[in-house]
């Protein structure tokens, strides 16, 4: 589904990401983590265009996508829910999921952004799209209310619910459970479950080590820009290079 070759990115002469290369199956969940500042959020910003590649290749779906511009990866199938919450602020919840179903309606973002309005059937499609999806984060019965009020981690559940909107095929997680109760990180997690079990294909980037080997059928280990592992949960737990970025070891 997914193929990063050789890709880096230096900000100032500083390598954030190092000839970096990784794939992702179709249908898989792969766990992306590292210490604070190894390059996690940058790879994510590369893959879906927000930053442009110094080097390397980027193909998702047989496709190379290195010089497309973000809207157009997300129309091809990918989306993000970035490390800091954005919401669209003076709409509501529910507005705020409907924008993420632009990619596939006749209107559009700039439409859906500036509330034009749209084609009846689309609207409501969209509007039983927007339901199912606050439903399945948890966010139901704060549809009606203005989107910059929530807690931030309930921004970060509205900013899922955008994303599942736009029907990806590609999910990558910035971070999606820092800042959030027990109880809200088991529901993301039951979440990822599901949504791996409707075939959708995961990217998750977390730092609680124990949270994504559960989830992921794979990890990849970052550390000052570079992969220095990669593998399944059980290996990576136990790989000395990883026991070694993170414990300084
Ligand atoms: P992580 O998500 O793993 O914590 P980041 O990808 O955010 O790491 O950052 C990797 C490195 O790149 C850090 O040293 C960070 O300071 C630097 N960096 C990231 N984005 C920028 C930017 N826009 N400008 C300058 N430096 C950046
Ligand atoms: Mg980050």
């Amino acid at each position: 589904m997914l193929n990063v070759s050789g890709v880096s990115r230096s900000f100032g002469g500083v390598y954030a990401v190092r000839d970096v290369s990784l794939s992702v199956a179709d249908g898989e969940v792969c766990g992306v983590i590292g210490p604070n500042g190894a390059g996690k959020s940058t790879l994510f910003n590369l893959i879906t265009g927000h930053l442009a590649a110094d080097h390397g290749r980027i193909s998702f779906l047989g496709q190379r996508v290195d010089r497309l511009a973000p809207h157009r990866r997300a129309r091809m199938g990918m989306s993000i829910v970035f490390q800091a919450a954005r919401v669209f602020r003076g709409m509501t919840v529910e507005e705020n999921v409907m924008v993420g179903a632009h990619g596939h309606t006749r209107a559009g973002f700039a439409a859906a952004a500036l509330r034009l309005p749209r084609h009846q059937a689309d609207e409501r499609e969209i509007a039983a799209e927007a339901a199912d999806a606050l439903a399945r984060v948890g966010l139901a019965e704060w549809a009606d209310r203005p989107a910059d009020l929530l807690p931030i981690g309930q921004q970060r559940a509205l900013q899922l619910a955008r994303a599942l909107c736009a029907r990806p095929r590609l999910l990558l997680l910035d971070e999606p459970a820092s800042g959030l109760r027990a109880e809200e990180r088991e529901r993301l997690a039951t979440l990822v479950e599901e949504l791996r079990a409707a075939g959708l294909t995961i990217l998750l980037i977390e730092h609680d080590v124990g949270f994504v080997t559960r989830l992921a059928d794979r990890v990849v280990v970052l550390d000052l820009g570079r992969v220095i592992a990669d593998g399944p949960p059980a290996e990576i737990r136990s790989d000395p290079a990883v026991l070694a970025a993170y414990l300084g070891q």
